[in-house]
């Protein structure tokens, strides 16, 4: 499709993404005690809000146990009172496999597909299948490296479908004592790992600092690397062995262990990659476009099979929806039906809208939801920062903290203003080549630009002079 210059779902959350990621970056955790779950003051890179942190991390706890799937989640609360803040503290304390997905509304409303599509992908996104692989380990000793990269045919591992292609092929050359030179070939079928597997095995033969005549193990699924020691039959290199260098008899041959691999994929990866029209190179580009049901059908059949065999769990992630009164009534009832589903996510939502009007009808409801949907959403409030609270945050999120930070503006203008005003205040500094922000900075970027209330004062002061 020509480039029209309209941002598809995919670019929107990639942008959207690193948005995130910069205004949330000092985030590291939901700074709860584990014990008793209750809050710590200042923790994690989060400030105050302790009773919604408490509430997030009960709702974190249900999660992880695998007790809250398919319930609803409301964060209400005025603006830049920690909402997403929360959501971002609650993923990293999830866990490296159970899946999080974050949409902000107005992405639903996109031209690439139908809302419903976007919505049902976002579930199933959010939706992880862990799958358990037996995998193969392989030991031997490197005598050369070489890495090489080839085309392929590809087959995912669940065989549902057979897909086609590129998959990363690296080698090893390894010699078994008394054996010949030895060609040991990694190859994966795994999603995840596919493209992973050779930043991984880079990785991990620089970490490892593996050379010639090192005794590795490799794990076949994984890539990953284990140094085992050194070769006996390698003097040449003694002189490069430091002090912990560990001996160890060549093995006699190739050794091969069986043993069990986990790894964890969504459900809409599995979509992506046996949809026929779409193919696997899709999840990398974003760009997946509408899934057909037959191919989703198909799928939660052969995931309950899999279930059913012991050979999958299903881990119910979180799907977090953002301003979420931008939603039609189209959409909420069909997250009403989807959370039903024995495939569902825990949702939780955020909105800094008091009594409005539910987009797609004329009725006015609490943060826009309407009345069968908000009965059975359990409602986090999230309420506004004292000026110590805005001081504390501030002193987190900007480092170096501009000594200005502590004048009376900060706190006077709400959260967002502040943060607006440290940053320009400090390109006014940048600009004197200063790198240290003085107040004088801050008090000009205050005159420069207004925060919400000036503005309207200024309107209403010069409301004649402007067009209406
Ligand atoms: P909106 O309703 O406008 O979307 P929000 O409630 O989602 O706002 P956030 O975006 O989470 O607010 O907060 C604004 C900024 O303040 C972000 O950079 C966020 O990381 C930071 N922040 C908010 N609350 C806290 C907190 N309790 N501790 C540390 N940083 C916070």
């Amino acid at each position: 499709m020509a480039n029209l210059g309209i941002t598809t779902v995919g670019e929107a959350k990639e942008i959207r993404g690193m948005n995130l990621i910069a205004a949330h970056s000092h985030i590291r955790g939901l700074g709860i005690d584990t014990e008793t779950l209750e809050p710590r003051a200042t923790s994690q890179g989060l400030v105050g809000q302790a009773r919604a942190r408490k509430a997030a991390a009960i709702i974190l706890k249900m999660v992880q146990e695998g007790k809250i799937a398919g319930r609803a989640v409301l964060m209400a609360g005025p603006p830049s009172t920690g909402k997403t803040a929360i959501a971002m503290a609650m993923t990293q304390s999830l866990g490296p496999d159970v899946p999080f997905t974050m949409l902000s509304s107005s992405e639903i409303f996109s031209l690439d597909m139908s809302k419903t599509e976007a919505l049902t992908q976002a579930f199933r996104q959010s939706i992880g299948v862990r799958i358990k692989e037996e995998s193969e380990v392989i030991e031997g000793e490197v005598v050369e490296i070489q890495i090489d990269r080839s085309v392929t045919g590809v087959f995912h591992p669940s065989s549902i479908l057979p897909v086609g292609g590129t998959l990363l092929q690296i080698q090893l050359l390894t010699r078994q004592k008394g054996h010949k030179q030895g060609k040991l070939t990694m190859k994966t079928t795994d999603m995840e790992t596919m493209y992973d597997l050779g930043a991984k095995m880079i990785d991990g033969l620089t970490k490892e600092k593996v050379m010639a005549g090192d005794i590795i193990s490799i794990d076949k699924s994984s890539g990953k690397i284990t140094k085992l020691g050194r070769s006996f039959t390698r003097s040449r290199d003694y002189d490069a062995m430091g002090p912990d260098t560990k001996f160890v008899q060549c093995p006699e041959g190739e050794i091969q262990t069986r043993k069990e691999s986990i790894h964890t994929v969504s459900l809409h990866e599995i979509d992506v990659i046996n949809s026929r029209t779409q193919g696997f190179l899709a999840l990398f580009s974003g760009d997946t476009g509408e899934i057909r049901s037959e191919v989703r059908d198909q799928i939660n059949i052969k995931v309950g099979e899999w279930k059913e065999e012991g050979k999958a769990e299903i881990v119910p992630g979180v799907l977090f929806i953002d301003e979420v009164h931008m939603l039609d009534i189209e959409c909420f009832s069909y997250i009403n039906r989807a959370l039903e589903s024995e495939l569902s996510p825990i949702v939780i939502m955020a909105s800094n809208r008091g009594n409005t009007r539910i987009r797609g009808t004329n009725y006015k409801s609490p943060h826009g939801l309407p009345l069968d949907f908000l009965d059975r959403v359990v409602i986090m409030p999230t309420y506004p920062y004292g000026p110590e609270e805005i001081k504390e945050i501030l002193a987190i999120r900007y480092t170096p903290t501009p000594p200005a930070a502590g004048q009376s503006h900060f706190h006077e203008t709400g959260l967002r203003y502040s943060s607006h005003l440290i940053t320009t205040a400090s390109l006014i500094a940048a600009k004197r080549k200063s790198s240290v922000v003085e107040v004088s900075d801050v008090e000009r970027s205050y005159k420069l630009f207004f925060n919400q209330e000036r503005s309207s004062q200024y309107l209403q002061e010069y409301e004649k002079k402007f067009i209406s």
